[in-house]
């Protein structure tokens, strides 16, 4: 792992890109529906207005949701700091670089499960040569937007390939795909 852990969270790198991104329908996790691109009407600048009464306030989906580091890696090295609220040119790439930074990041972390388990020498070399690259590599937006077609699906292979070694949490994960 590198010195720095990609999955950390830290909103405060980030630009509340779940909060622009993400759909939620009312119900239980959520007090009204939001559409994908749609700033979250609670949202002031940054950060959310109902932060420390979330739950109260009927959003506790809100408070379960982690992106896993997704956010805040893309605000500060795909974007450099720039932001959808400064830009609104900005908001379709970055929606797209959330979402496939959103999947980098889950790979990384089901690399991370299957690295502890028992696996042959030659995969347990080939998870560490992915999560290096997944981690140190500096993402450009166009090279998200190939990710999901090109090494999300090497990965995906690999894991399918070692299935019957992986933490049972991580194999229903990728078998319900
Ligand atoms: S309620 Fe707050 S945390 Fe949830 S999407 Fe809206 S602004 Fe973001």
């Amino acid at each position: 792992m590198s010195e720095f852990d990609h999955l950390q969270t830290d909103c405060s790198k980030c630009a509340a890109l779940c909060c622009l991104v993400l759909t939620f329908d009312k119900g239980k996790d959520f007090a009204f529906d939001k559409n994908p691109g749609e700033p979250c009407r609670n949202l002031s600048g940054h950060k959310c207005s109902i932060h420390d009464k979330l739950e109260p306030k009927g959003f506790s989906g809100c408070v379960s949701y982690d992106c896993l580091g997704a956010g805040n890696r893309v605000i500060q090295e795909v974007f450099g700091g720039r932001t959808w609220q400064a830009d609104s040119r900005l908001i379709r790439v970055m929606m797209e670089a959330f979402s496939a930074m959103c999947e980098v990041h889950k790979r990384i972390d089901r690399l991370r499960a299957a690295e502890t388990f028992s696996l042959k020498p030659r995969d347990a070399q080939t998870c560490r040569e992915f999560l290096a690259h997944l981690e140190q590599h500096r993402w450009s937006g166009p090279e998200l937007n190939e990710f999901e077609v090109g090494l999300a699906l090497e990965i995906d292979m690999f894991f399918y390939g070692i299935i019957d070694h992986l933490p049972p949490a991580v194999a229903e994960e990728i078998l319900a795909q």
